[in-house]
């Protein structure tokens, strides 16, 4: 996926962590090189922005907000979640067993989760 080229509109296939599935998206903002940089769920309106194919901000639709925010909970990459402070949130990565990184809108997180 790295050389591919994507065009604005055009249709792409990937984890929507709103879905909790592989939906298709639409290629909201495109650079000049090919890179998609905006794309939104088909099924959701969830938006996912990216910069150097990494994801950095979500937005999600109205459809679905995460469950609230537990530290007793244990969490996997791409569940969503409710944080009381920081509002609707994706787990963006698993740092170790006690530790996770969230992204709340365009901000980062880290998080404490599995916490016995
Ligand atoms: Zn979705």
């Amino acid at each position: 996926m790295i050389d591919k080229k994507f065009e604005l509109g055009q249709t792409v296939e990937m984890p929507c962590s709103v879905c909790d599935a592989e939906q298709n998206h639409t290629a909201q903002s495109v650079t000049k090189l090919g890179k998609m940089t905006k794309a939104v769920c088909d099924a959701c309106g969830t938006v996912s922005a990216f910069r150097r194919g990494k994801k950095v901000s979500v937005d999600t639709g109205k459809t679905k907000a995460g469950t609230p925010y537990s530290q007793s909970q244990k969490y996997k990459k791409g569940q969503a979640m409710m944080h009381s402070t920081f509002g609707q949130g994706e787990v963006t990565a698993v740092v170790d067993a006690q530790k996770i990184d969230v992204l709340f809108g365009d901000q980062m997180r880290r998080l404490v989760h599995a916490r016995q």
